[in-house]
């Protein structure tokens, strides 16, 4: 068994949105140039494939098909800005094809894994997803990739329970809404509270059956790797542990970087390294190993031409030497974010044994 598959594709730089929007085609560039200059595309553990397209039936999955030939009638007419929410998604004529990729490459990449050729991936796509909801394109988001893998898993593949682990500095409203009311599903996100999309407060639990299956850990600003481990040692273990998923996947944002320019986090590439290995260790404890990461946001170029090559690293079970060291948090921050997390760990224990 190969260690690693990244799946890419030019196709992915076809999504144009102009040069002055952050979630552009140069992301992507960044981090192959990142993956070049550390050689890891030479590394026999790490394998590069290209992306396919996924048809209606996997899109339909999680969106309605009423809303996919909107999207699509729309790419082929010209394309444009759609709704006016945290500035609108834009959408270029060839649009709706990438994006078709894009949700195929989060597929491919479980099903490389799910039929033991690889031990985890990663699909470098875009555009991202998971502020998509069912019937509504939002925060530079057009299909929900990370959901659609999620739900082709359960009921394409016959996989019984799914986690996703949310780092990106947003809250992945779709992916919560989507997934709101089913306790197959356990989403737990990191991010930064107060900014764009306003949702993932701690009370936000799930409704129904799905009720305690949401986690969210609305983090201040500064909040480093220190924060996350914890988090993630103290209470996602011992959850993850009793929800036994099969498989898991990974909303891979990298906005959470200390550099990036939309948002106030503070992880390092280091910090990031920590947290594939985190998840790396889960995976091989719960799901024999199993694991895919999706692309979501990340818009400075520097953070994602190292923090990317590094969690590639990490999850091919590598080591490069990158210059990105830990970042000080400012003490009251700190007090902040572990009041949180006890707060999460308070609101969790209804749920489950912590
Ligand atoms: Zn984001």
């Amino acid at each position: 068994m190969e260690e690693t598959l990244i799946i890419y594709d030019d196709i992915f730089l076809d999504h144009l949105t102009g040069p002055e929007h952050p979630e552009n085609p140069d992301r992507l560039r960044a981090i192959l140039k990142g993956l070049r200059k550390f050689k890891l595309l030479e590394n026999p553990k790490i394998k590069l494939e290209r992306s396919r397209k996924a048809v209606m039936d996997e899109i339909c999955l999680v969106h309605s098909e009423k809303y996919v030939d909107f999207i699509e009638e729309f790419c082929r007419k010209g394309g444009g800005i759609l709704g006016t929410w945290g500035g609108g998604v834009v959408c270029s004529r060839r649009s709706f094809e990438v994006a078709c990729y894009a949700v195929g490459g989060a597929l491919k990449a479980v099903d490389e894994v799910l039929n033991g050729k690889y031990r985890n991936s990663i699909a470098l796509i875009r555009p991202p997803g998971h502020h998509a909801s069912i019937e509504l394109p939002y925060g530079f988001c057009i299909f929900n990739n990370v959901a659609i893998a999620a739900k082709y898993l359960m009921d394409v593949k016959g996989v019984a329970k799914v986690a996703i682990l949310d780092v990106d500095a947003h809250h992945g409203n779709g992916t919560q809404e989507v997934f709101e009311e089913t306790s197959k599903v356990l989403y737990v996100s990191f991010h930064q509270d107060r900014i764009f999309p306003g949702t993932g407060s701690i009370e936000d639990v799930g409704r129904g059956e799905g009720e305690g299956f949401k986690i969210n850990f609305p983090l201040p600003p500064y909040s480093n790797e220190e924060v996350y481990l914890k988090a993630l040692n103290e209470m996602v273990d011992p959850i993850l542990d009793q929800f036994k998923p099969a498989y898991i996947l990974v909303s891979a944002g990298f906005d959470a970087h200390h550099l990036d320019p939309l948002t106030g986090l503070g992880l390092s590439s280091l910090g990031y390294v920590e947290i594939y290995k985190w998840i790396r260790e889960t995976a091989e404890r719960l799901t024999g190993g199993k694991f895919s990461a999706v692309l979501e946001g990340g818009y400075d170029h520097e953070a994602l031409e190292k923090a990317v090559p590094s969690v590639v690293a990490a999850m091919a079970g590598l080591t490069i030497e990158v210059d990105d060291p830990p970042q000080k948090m400012p003490e009251n921050l700190k007090n902040a974010a572990l009041r949180v997390l006890e707060k999460v760990g308070k609101t969790m224990a209804n749920y489950w044994t912590l």
